[in-house]
């Protein structure tokens, strides 16, 4: 299972993070490297593509999870219409 979950983060970063972030909600970059099994900058740079996508968003505020205060990333509810088209 394991062994499952790690071919599958290797394979598409983006999803396996954002699925991260739906079944634990808000995480530090350290959590989901932790439960993503992947490496703090490989992380990082999911992340840094992931946050030019209406589908994350960061803030600076308490990990759940480790307590630390830095940035924390969650889904964007983005079932409201309204959201993304400027133009
Ligand atoms: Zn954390």
């Amino acid at each position: 299972m394991r062994k499952w979950l790690r071919c599958v983060a290797v394979i598409d970063l983006p999803r396996t993070l954002t699925t991260l972030l739906g079944t634990f909600g808000p995480l530090c970059e350290r959590c989901l490297a932790h439960h993503a099994w992947m490496t703090l900058s490989l992380v990082a740079a999911t992340l840094d593509d992931l946050r030019q996508t209406p589908a994350i968003r960061t803030e600076r505020a308490l990990c759940p999870r480790c307590g630390q205060f830095t940035q924390t990333f969650w889904l964007a509810e983005t079932h409201e219409e309204g959201y993304g088209e400027s133009r």
